[in-house]
């Protein structure tokens, strides 16, 4: 399902684009078109909580469309909001980050887009490790460019990146490494071991980083759980001239999805190309949502904290349960808000997924929709109210169970 593409079709009688015509179709999309409109259905399926965003926040943005701040806008953020990021970065990762190394765009989405199209074009190669959430490859090729998909190794408890997989994936074409951890869809988080052998092999090549670490703060590993924590960053290690970008986002820390804000943090050299490439693609964030932003990095630490609480309650609560049924493995999810379940004997999730839908009304996402290593799998997402999870985790369990009995000829 995720190879399929426009160009699976022979004809392009609208005369599209190669890129275009390459781009992978989302493998999520048929399974929520197929249940969205069900009664009584518990959705998994989209990465993102059901709470909506806090009022607090929506007022900053609401009070400055009143206030008459309807105009164009800066093209790397309004100063208040790169000030803002600059200073919530700087204190949880203990350094001192400048706010002109931030560029706000539309979502960690365009933070993503713009990355690729600073460092590859047309013939070039970027290295996913996967399974990997399938926009990394969705952009890249609609960049032009070639995804080298370097598949996870599971281990018995954990996945674990390939690393001579990875080396030998290196071509003269290579120009970038997507890197996202904690990870969607397998929770998995690089340790600073991890991160410090790509960076070594990313000076060495001359590659790009491209760091998703927007799940930064879904961390449940280490001496002692914190809401506070944070998972292993690149800016633990990097140095100033490392060729290292991060990927961010409002959207998971905040509850703010249908917002579309993120930031692109870069090295503040690449201020006057970052600057064009917003300029001449959507020239900028609306200064409303800018403002609301700001709102929320000031004073959401409290809301960051509980999404955080209740993420780790629900993960606890589902592992408890589907870790005693046999025939599901579940590798160790150290961080982010997903279980990535191994269904033994499964061999088309997404046929699986729908049928979840009409057996088990709950919604979930098919591994195979995250590129290679994901057949055999199902993406759960469970930043949802505890009341929803304890019933969801009812129903799956009875479910997969069904599924397993009665494999559909
Ligand atoms: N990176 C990863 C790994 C994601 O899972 C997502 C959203 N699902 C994003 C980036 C982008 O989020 P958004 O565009 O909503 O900011």
């Amino acid at each position: 399902m995720s190879e399929q593409s426009i160009a699976s079709s022979s004809e392009n009688p609208w005369g599209l684009s190669e890129a275009t015509r390459r781009v992978p179709a989302s493998g999520i999309v048929k399974v929520f078109n197929y249940g969205r409109t069900k009664p009584g259905l518990i959705p998994l399926w989209v990465g993102e909580g059901d709470q909506p965003t806090p009022a607090f926040i929506c007022e900053a943005a609401s009070r400055s469309l009143f206030n008459g701040e309807t105009f164009y806008t800066y093209q790397g953020g309004i100063p208040p909001l790169r000030e803002a990021i600059s200073a919530y970065m700087s204190g949880l990762y203990g350094q001192n980050l400048e706010p002109e190394r931030f560029f706000v765009t539309i979502g960690g989405m365009h933070a993503l887009q713009i990355a690729l199209r600073l460092v590859t074009g047309p013939g070039d190669e970027v290295i996913v490790p996967t399974p990997a959430w399938p926009n990394f490859d969705g952009a890249i090729t609609a960049n032009g460019a070639t995804t080298r998909m370097v598949e996870m190794h599971l281990g018995p408890v954990r996945y674990e990146l390939d690393f001579d997989a990875i080396a030998a994936a290196i071509t003269p074409r290579t120009k970038a490494i997507c890197i996202n951890s904690p990870a969607n869809p397998t929770g998995w988080t690089a340790t600073r071991d991890d991160q410090e052998r790509i960076l070594t092999l990313a000076r060495k090549h001359g590659l790009w980083i491209i760091a998703d670490e927007i799940y930064g703060r879904f961390f449940y590993e280490g001496a002692g759980f914190s809401e506070k924590a944070r998972a292993p960053s690149f800016h633990d290690i990097m140095d100033a001239n490392d060729r290292v970008m991060f990927v961010q986002t409002m959207s998971k820390n905040w509850a703010m999805t249908g917002w579309r804000l993120g930031w692109l943090e870069a090295p503040p050299e690449l201020t006057a190309a970052v600057a064009s490439l917003i300029q001449y693609s959507t020239s900028g964030v609306p200064m409303a949502l800018q403002r609301g932003a700001v709102a929320a990095l000031e004073g959401g630490e409290s809301l960051i904290q509980e999404q955080v609480t209740r993420a780790r309650q629900n993960r606890d609560v589902l592992m408890a349960a589907l870790s005693r049924q046999n025939g599901l493995t579940i590798p160790s999810p150290s961080g982010a808000f997903y279980l990535f379940l191994k269904v033994d004997g499964l061999s088309d999730s997404l046929e699986s997924a729908l049928r979840l839908v009409d057996v088990a009304n709950v919604g979930v996402s098919p591994g195979v929709a995250f590129g290679k290593g994901g057949e055999g799998f199902l993406r759960i997402c469970y930043l949802r109210k505890p009341e929803d999870i304890a019933e969801a985790t009812k129903r799956l369990v009875a479910g997969l169970q069904m599924l397993r009995s009665a494999p559909r000829e």
